[in-house]
């Protein structure tokens, strides 16, 4: 699932969090939603995060990568008028924050900070996105012999000794090379 540019992870995130909240039984309001997104990226409120110059750039598609502030959100839960979450779940909100702002499974659509980004991509670059569930098909997704088991591929994209098309022939033998094993190859039988 491929967004545009202006698309903002921050909100997907608050969102993901009001839903996932709702199936654990929390009522999560989006005011609080939002306080949460941006204190997992370290802020003490949406606006703060928003006005920050250097703040992070919300159509990233690697946001969950630098939402690890669970004392932050622990902050926020102590400064909430009737928090929806107690203290010790904060582990749990930076979880589900992270989650929600990894892009949808392109398979089934899930969230997960667990999910990889689909061929050989530099963290930053835009790609499409598999969850753990779907990328361990191995009728569709595989490992280039090279890349290694960093890198998600399509099988289609790998030729059959399972090579990426940037590695494709890696293994292949120069003409001379082939030539030595040639010869190589005549002497045994000669001596044999
Ligand atoms: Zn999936
Ligand atoms: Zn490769």
């Amino acid at each position: 699932m491929r967004h545009d540019d202006d698309f903002d992870y921050t909100k997907q995130a608050a969102d993901h969090l009001r839903e996932t909240g709702e199936r654990l039984g929390l009522c999560i309001g989006s005011g609080h939603a939002h306080m949460f997104v941006a204190a997992a990226l370290g802020y003490g409120s949406r606006k703060a995060m928003q006005d920050d110059p250097n703040g992070p750039w919300f159509g990233s598609q690697w946001l969950s990568r630098e939402a690890e502030n669970v004392s932050k959100i622990e902050e926020a839960i102590k400064r909430m008028n009737k928090a929806p979450v107690r203290e010790d779940q904060a582990p749990m909100v930076a979880e589900i924050v992270r989650a929600g702002l990894t892009p949808a499974c392109r398979d089934c659509g899930e969230h997960s900070s667990q999910s990889w980004p689909l061929g050989y991509v530099e963290a930053g670059d835009n790609a499409d996105w598999v969850c753990p569930r779907c990328s361990s098909d191995d009728a569709q997704y595989g490992h280039c012999r090279c890349c290694g088991d960093d890198v998600l591929y399509l099988l289609d994209e790998l030729d059959d000794q399972g090579l990426c098309s940037e590695h494709r022939g890696e293994f292949d033998l120069s003409p001379e090379e082939e030539e030595d094993w040639d010869s190589y190859i005549e002497n045994i039988q000669k001596d044999g």
